[in-house]
């Protein structure tokens, strides 16, 4: 008899699911995957589209998109062959992992985090070693260092600012965590324009074994265009180069990438609108009865609430979707939600005065 074909699937696959985001992804108000609420303006899209008809697209794009990682770089003020461009930070992370994991091999994720790294890390056969935060969500340091040291890891995935808790390490706890490692320790930076920290970007020169991972899906308002980068110093991305899906990336990411960053205040003067709304739904939140309001160092927020549940489902109700993410550990009746336009907060903050 023929065997079940699940028999010969990568054993993985019945750790892991299938990617959801649940609730879906229509809203009348839609606040529940950290994107920004300000698409680009008509004129730039044009100008965008023009360069994009002009362009071969019969052709094959370069194997890395050159174009845009020179326009980062340079941006960055860091050297070309630092970067690397992806169709999105998500394929940058599994290009990533391909470079750094295998069976057998360690990684240390701090929890809760983002869920992509642990799903990779499985697929890959690795061991993940978890490491809880602190009941306030703030990241156990020690904790880190300490289950480095022990289970002698491989590798540490660093989300600061971490999502889905907001919070992010100091500039001297990631120093730390640094000085006392010698595994990979890639920071996901998908937040930091947000932050009130700094970012680790000026520390690759000093430590070789660290990579900066970035997106433009959140600040820069390109989430529909799918582009991330990493950064790291040159001998350890022309390794992490070699995994990496070739033409991954079409012409028009890179195109409208070089557009955005040339007009770089426009991405700026989104950010401290969406820095004002954080601070003014922050305040009106803390003094909602019912309502536990976190600190956040990113674009969304989180909340404790009775039930998140019922909270999430009235939201959706009336047209608001947020994210629960009661799922997660130390995360017990949780809701996530971006910041939005103003008057979008104003309804969220009218229907949570009322749940
Ligand atoms: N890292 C973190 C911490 C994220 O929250 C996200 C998106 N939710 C990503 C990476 C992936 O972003 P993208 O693939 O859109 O670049």
């Amino acid at each position: 008899m023929k065997r079940d074909f699940r028999e010969h699937l990568n054993p993985a696959l019945r750790q892991i699911g299938v990617y959801k985001v649940e609730g879906g992804q229509e809203a009348e108000v839609k606040l529940n995957q950290n994107e920004s609420p300000f698409d680009l303006p008509p004129w730039l899209k044009e100008k965008i589209l023009g360069e994009f008809r002009d362009e071969p697209w019969n052709r094959y794009p370069d194997i890395l998109p050159y174009r845009g990682m020179e326009a980062y770089a340079s941006f960055l003020g860091v050297s070309p062959d630092s970067v690397i461009m992806s169709n999105g930070s998500n394929e940058m992370l599994y290009t990533i992992f391909l470079a750094c994991l295998g069976a057998g091999s360690k990684v240390l994720i701090p929890q809760p985090s983002f869920s992509l790294y642990e799903k990779i890390a499985l697929l890959l056969q690795a061991a993940v070693v978890d490491v809880p935060m602190f009941p306030d969500l703030a990241f156990d340091v020690d904790a880190v260092i300490a289950a480095a040291e022990r289970e002698k890891v491989d590798f540490i995935v660093l989300s600061t600012p971490n999502n889905p808790t907001g919070k992010s390490l100091s500039r001297g706890d990631l120093e730390r965590i640094l000085d006392a490692v010698d595994s990979i320790v890639l920071v996901d930076e998908a937040y930091i324009e947000f932050s009130r920290e700094e970012s680790a970007l000026d520390l690759i020169g000093r430590y070789q074994n660290l990579i900066v991972l970035r997106t433009m899906s959140k600040a820069l308002a390109l989430a529909g265009m799918r582009i991330g980068f990493a950064i790291s110093n040159p001998a350890l991305m022309a390794e992490i180069t070699k995994p990496k899906i070739p033409f991954a990336s079409g012409r028009l990411a890179e195109i409208t990438l070089v557009n955005v960053l040339a007009n770089y205040s426009l991405v700026t003067d989104a950010v401290n609108y969406i820095l004002a709304e954080r601070a003014r739904l922050q305040a009106e939140l803390e003094g909602m009865p019912g309502v536990e309001a976190f600190e956040s160092d990113t674009n969304f927020l989180i909340i404790r609430v009775g039930d998140a549940g019922k909270v999430f489902a009235n939201l959706k109700e009336k047209g608001v979707l947020v994210r629960n993410v009661s799922g997660y550990p130390l995360m017990e009746n949780c809701l996530r939600f971006n910041v939005g336009l103003r008057e979008e907060n104003d309804r969220l903050l009218e229907l949570l005065r009322r749940s």
